[in-house]
């Protein structure tokens, strides 16, 4: 962010002539000394309006003209559900509607004061994002256009703060969220799990004792649901053709954003049908196969893995196979298991 420092423009001001300022800004005794009120003012949080205008972030007058704002979610996180994400934002806005004359109404369509959106790298403005890590959201003052907008780094794995957010589906648990760790025939689980199925989708328990309480529900997969698209929610098929060739998993090709999709029919070709693939909790972050969910059992010189494992790895971090075997270490080209972090790792 470029801060612009005006206050080389600005006639030479005394100290306590400043510090004056300042104070009858925050209503204050005008002490004109650096007191103790003063100094504990100066420490609070503040959000993008400058306290005196001897610098800021954004030039001109950093204020809504209307005070009754709208805001509009363009797409989402394949990192978690639709659901948990608008109300995440609805719980945003009310931080502020709570205590300012703002209110916050949602559009569903057409240009809102507040355009919110996840992209990746080169989004559509001149700020392009920079993978995973640093930069992780940005956001424009208010005004017309790409004026008050807000822009999230997809390549982050976005979560409420406490690690991954899974909400369940199907199972017998009405959608409830995971619980982490779970216990499932006395083992603890800290991901979703394919153990104790054979179909291989993805599940987890919804209290800390499946073994006792028997709920659990089914986690996001591909073979379960799609998202956005053009096929309702419908399931991946595989494998499908697209230009002609064949696709076993999600795929990110014929694609400039980086997200990861499949065909909902045999044929994409044909049919044009297709969804977006949401991230499993245990899908790789970083590492060379961005986004693909990690394969269990998989086996790394010798050894069978049925969860994520730090061995081979100096820093600690976890990481996982996204392939069933030793194709691992053949398709990295090294030997050291450095196919990615997933979420529960970092
Ligand atoms: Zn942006």
């Amino acid at each position: 962010m470029n801060v612009q420092h005006r206050s080389a423009l600005l006639p030479a001001m005394s100290m306590s002539k400043a510090l004056k300022r300042l104070q009858r800004q925050m209503g204050l005794e005008e002490t004109g000394e650096l007191d103790p009120p003063t100094l504990t003012a100066m420490k609070q949080p503040r959000c993008g309006v400058p306290d005196v205008r001897s610098y800021q972030t954004f030039q001109g007058d950093l204020r809504w003209d209307h005070n009754d704002i709208t805001y509009r979610i363009m797409n989402y996180s394949p990192d978690m559900e639709a659901s948990v994400i608008d109300d995440a934002f609805a719980r945003a806005f009310k931080v502020w509607s709570d205590v300012t004359p703002l209110t916050f109404t949602r559009l569903y369509d057409g240009t809102a004061d507040i355009m919110v959106s996840f992209g990746k790298a080169d989004h559509g403005d001149p700020y392009p994002f920079d993978g995973k890590d640093g930069l992780l959201a940005h956001a424009y003052p208010p005004g017309e256009g790409l004026q008050g907008d807000a822009h999230f780094d997809d390549d982050e794995f976005w979560t409420l703060g406490k690690g991954p957010v899974v909400k369940t589906r199907y199972g017998n648990a009405d959608g409830a969220m995971c619980h982490f760790p779970f216990l499932f025939e006395g083992k603890s689980y800290t991901s979703c799990t394919s153990e104790g199925r054979s179909d291989g989708l993805p599940w987890c328990a919804t209290t800390a004792d499946y073994d006792k309480d028997k709920l659990f529900g089914f986690c996001p997969s591909e073979l379960l649901y799609t998202f956005a698209g053009n096929s309702d929610g419908a399931e991946c098929v595989f494998p499908f053709v697209f230009l002609g060739e064949t696709y076993n998993s999600c795929t990110t090709e014929g694609r400039s954003d980086g997200y990861r999709w499949c065909a909902t029919t045999k044929n994409f070709d044909q049919d044009k049908k297709y969804g977006f693939c949401p991230s499993r909790d245990t899908a790789v972050i970083g590492g060379n196969s961005e986004g693909e969910p990690c394969q269990f059992p998989f086996r790394f010189l010798g050894n069978t893995y049925s969860s994520c494992t730090s061995e081979g790895r100096g820093d600690g971090k976890l990481w996982c196979a996204t392939t069933v075997t030793t194709t691992v270490t053949r398709r990295s080209g090294a030997s050291a298991p450095i196919r990615g972090t997933v979420s529960s790792g970092s």
